[in-house]
């Protein structure tokens, strides 16, 4: 299988050459095709199978077409992930994979000063990558609005759960719009995981790698 397969958008085939991706992993070609769509993913996966790329493309892809010029911009993409690490990880593949497009991406996480990163969020950005408590705390003083997102990602769910986040989690999505596109993944189901699943996901599809 080659990526010009997945129906991906010309600036996104040229990215991934230019990260020297040859051919898609398992979970970039079971995910990328539904998650283009607009289907909700399950996705069944540890770091290190590529599984940043098998959101990432379809979101920079589905934003694409509508991406501002200049402007207010709203968050339409949000990425939840549990640590600092993999945040910087997620915003970084962002960058590189968006390369050619005009969207902007941000991160945010706490443990350092919160000054740039409201900076960052006041000149506007579509895609926000974060760690639950710093996003929290970011909502709760104003300074994010999360009611014009249209797709969600809850990444490293079950890692989440052991760290204690799923209160901040849980109060996160009920501020989200009702009707969105939310990409899950987590290494290993738990029932607490499956009952966050059956609450999150409408007739996802299941993809394992
Ligand atoms: P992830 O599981 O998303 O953390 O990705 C693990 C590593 O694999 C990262 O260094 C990616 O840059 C790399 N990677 C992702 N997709 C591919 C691919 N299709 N071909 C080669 N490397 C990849």
């Amino acid at each position: 299988m080659k990526f010009e397969q997945l129906h991906l958008i010309t600036p996104l085939l040229r990215a991934v050459e230019q990260e020297g991706y040859e051919t898609p992993s398992p979970i970039q070609e079971k995910a990328i095709p539904g998650a283009l769509e607009g289907r909700d993913i399950l996705g069944c996966a540890q770091t290190g199978t590529g599984k940043t790329a098998a959101f990432a493309l379809p979101i920079l892809q589905r934003l694409a077409p509508h991406a501002k010029e200049q402007g207010r911009r709203p968050i339409r993409a949000l990425v939840l992930t549990p640590t600092r690490e993999l945040a910087l990880q997620i915003y970084e593949n962002f960058c590189g994979y968006g390369r050619h497009l005009r969207l902007r991406s941000a991160v945010i996480f706490g443990g350092v000063s919160q000054v740039p990163q409201v900076e960052a969020l006041r000149r506007g950005v579509d895609i926000l990558v974060a760690t639950p408590g710093r996003l929290w705390d970011l909502m709760n003083q104003g300074h994010i609005r999360l009611d014009a997102v249209e797709i969600f990602v809850l990444d490293e769910a079950d890692r989440m759960l052991d760290m204690g986040f799923v209160n901040d989690v849980k109060k996160i999505v009920a501020k989200l719009p009702q009707k969105k596109q939310t990409l899950f993944f987590s290494a290993t189901m738990p029932r607490e995981i499956q009952e966050l699943v059956s609450s999150l996901l409408t007739n996802p599809i299941r993809v394992e790698v």
